[in-house]
Order: structure tokens, then sequence, then C-alpha cells
């Protein structure tokens, strides 16, 4: 089972930005940048380009509406996304708000403390429909 498997089910705690009944979204542990989110299949699949067309469309249209929650909610330029997968092996889609170009490489991270977590978690969350 994996680290994000652990998370969907609740075993692992989190900071969940939006949740259906095929996908869950939630704030990376360690951001390149404020509001860095992960959206997630709930199915287990190691890549992306693994799943069926129909299933990797319905993640596009997930995190589609999960990018526009994020730009409302975080001040940047745009959400850059990214997919890599080389430390968790189950699918993950990175939406990033992005400034500057460091924001979507994977060395510069942001420290947040708890409070601040919740905070933008609540405020994507609110602003997702
Ligand atoms: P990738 O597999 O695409 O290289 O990156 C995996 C991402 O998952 C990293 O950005 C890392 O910070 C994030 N990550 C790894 N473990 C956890 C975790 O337990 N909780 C959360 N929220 N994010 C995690």
């Amino acid at each position: 089972m994996s680290i994000f498997t652990k998370i969907i089910n609740g075993e692992i705690p989190s900071y969940k930005v939006a949740e259906n009944d095929k996908f869950f979204a939630f704030l990376d542990i360690n951001p390149n940048a404020k509001g860095h989110t992960l959206v997630v299949p709930k199915k287990e699949e190691n890549k992306i380009f693994d799943l069926s067309k129909e299933e990797y469309l319905e993640l596009m249209d997930f995190s589609y509406s999960v990018a526009k929650a994020l730009k409302k909610a975080v001040p940047c330029k745009r959400i850059g996304m990214s997919v890599v997968g080389l430390e968790v092996p189950h699918v993950h889609v990175h939406l990033i708000p992005t400034s500057i170009m460091a924001d979507m490489q994977f060395t510069k991270k942001e420290k947040l403390t708890n409070d601040e977590f919740i905070e933008i978690a609540n405020t994507i969350a609110a602003h997702f429909n």
C-alpha cells in the first residue's frame, strides 16, 4: 500500500483540499511554494501513462477544478503543473502556485507552520466547486 493510499484512507493525516469518489487532493508536505497541492487517483497506479485514457482524462478534469480553486486562493502569476513520481510510486499531479521559475524546480522549498497549512488548505477548499 502506498503512502498516498494511507493518506486517502485517513491512516496518515493530511491537509485535504478536495475529494470525490475517484480522486483526492491535499497539500504537499514539503512544498515548492505555498499552496503546492497533489492530486491523486484513489486507484493505486504507479505511472500516469499506465492509467487508461479515460482515467487520465478524469484525473486532468479533477486537477483542472483544483487548479482553478488554487489560483483564486493563492496569489501567484499562474498555476504550474508537473508529474514526476520518482519519490512516491502512486500517480500524483503537482499543482504549484508559480511566480518565478524556481517555483517549478524541486529544490526551493517553503517552510510552513501547521496553522499555515490548515489555513491554506481551507482557503483552497472553500474555492473548490
Ligand atoms: P515525486 O514522487 O513527484 O518526486 O514527489 C512526491 C511528492 O510527495 C514530494 O513533493 C513530497 O514532498 C510529497 N510527499 C511525500 N510524502 C508525503 C506525505 O507523507 N505527505 C504529503 N502531504 N506529501 C508527501
